[in-house]
């Protein structure tokens, strides 16, 4: 009979890197596994619907693509994007009163990849960024792993206050400054054309990156578009543009770009590099395809987003307690209630998904000082009859 050898000595494999250790998960994730259950009418997620997805065109797009160009679609290409795919981007940027070239813009794996890459060559460890409060949550997600100290600057339902902006600028002297001027997440608010003028000013007197993301700029359901920041003078060689096929053409794409001066998209083309050589080529070509038949297809989902808007506005007034506000979005996907004095929105939502309803508390949005009365609701998933019930239900959750 052997005698069973006492096991090797085992030292502990060495701790995580500590910007690791300090970054959550989304709460919106752990949301979602909750809201799971089929018969919840979910107001929590982001997604966009499904049934609008044109999966024909898309389908014809990646046909025609590995049809005519096959050995260019499976093959390694340049880290910076497919020319066809920069070009035509180029274009319709162009047509929106930014006047842009293929070279200006770089191609990445969703708009999400941009703002890494932007971390990885903008920020140094405990270098101070600037945000909305309440911001987009991932982005914060993104600035914690960079190791970077977030700020929130203060705002109201235009955006952020240029005299604290430059206030802010001044005490913190932070090296850019994150924005979603269009039918923000969370918020769905949008930034007037003066303020946007007013910001892109401080930032070139005070010396200052700007971020602006925009996903949701096309989805646009009444009034005008405002120019970009990176349109208004002074802005031209400080503010960097993010976009996104995700919410014009489907999210599983993992398309977006990014429109930037040239010494910082090249940084930002090494990072990428270095993350993932290029974003996939055969969607590449397959979204230069659908541009041609883009704005036919968000016209479609247009109309339909905006009645969903709509049934949500509508449903509101009956559902929210008395002495409730809520942001009234032109585009986009979200809205952003705040319930009344003494309302606790996380301590609230196990009651309301027991009704088959489900939000997304409005605390992890922001850096610095949540408001737990408010919550974010999607109003793009759902039909607006489903609307309208998730509205009762979300009703009946509320009552005190
Ligand atoms: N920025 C904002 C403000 C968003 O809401 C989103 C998507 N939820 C993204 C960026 C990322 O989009 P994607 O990576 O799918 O392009």
């Amino acid at each position: 009979m052997t005698v069973a050898e006492p096991a090797p000595p085992r030292a502990p494999v060495p701790p995580l890197a500590a910007r690791a250790r300090g970054v959550g998960g989304s709460p919106i994730r752990d949301i979602l596994a909750v809201t799971a259950r089929p018969e919840v009418i979910n107001f929590a997620g982001g997604l966009p619907a499904p049934e609008m997805f044109d999966r024909e065109g898309i389908a014809a797009a990646f046909r025609d693509v590995l049809a005519e160009t096959p050995e260019q679609a499976l093959q390694y290409a340049t880290t910076e994007g497919e020319p066809l795919l920069r070009s035509g981007l180029a274009d319709r940027i162009t047509s929106f009163g930014l006047p842009t070239t293929a070279d200006d813009l770089l191609i990445t794996t969703g708009s999400q990849q941009a703002l890494s890459l932007l971390a990885t060559a903008l920020l140094e460890p405990g270098d101070t960024v600037l945000v909305e409060s309440p911001c987009y949550l991932a982005a914060l997600q993104v600035f914690g792993l960079a190791g970077a100290r977030v700020v929130a600057v203060p705002g109201d339902e235009d955006g952020v206050d240029p005299e604290a902006l430059e206030e802010a600028v001044r005490r913190e002297r932070p090296k850019l400054l994150y924005l979603v001027p269009t039918f923000q997440n969370p918020t769905g608010r949008t930034m007037p054309t003066p303020r946007r003028e007013a910001v892109a000013a401080v930032a070139a007197r005070q010396g200052l990156w700007i971020i602006e993301d925009d996903p949701y700029g096309e989805l646009r359901y009444d009034g005008t578009r405002p120019p970009w920041i990176a349109a208004c003078p002074g802005a031209e060689d400080r503010v960097v543009l993010l976009g996104s096929f995700s919410k014009v053409m489907a999210p599983g794409l993992r398309l977006g770009w990014l429109r930037a001066p040239a010494e910082l998209r090249r940084a930002c083309t090494v990072a990428k590099q270095a993350a993932d050589v290029h974003t996939a080529t055969l969607n590449q070509l397959a979204a230069a395809r659908y541009l041609h038949v883009l704005d036919t297809h968000v016209a479609r989902v247009r109309a339909v987003y905006g009645e969903r808007r709509d049934a949500m506005l509508t449903g509101l007034p009956d559902a929210l307690p008395e002495g409730s506000t809520w942001s009234r979005p032109e585009g986009g996907m979200f809205l952003w209630v705040r319930l009344p004095e003494s309302y606790d929105t996380t301590a609230l939502l196990p009651r309301v998904v027991e009704q088959d309803v489900a939000y997304v508390p409005g605390a992890p949005f922001y850096a610095t000082a949540p408001d737990p009365r408010t919550l974010r609701l999607c109003f793009v998933t759902q039909t607006p009859e489903e609307i309208a019930e998730g509205l009762r239900r979300l009703g009946r959750g509320l009552k005190v």
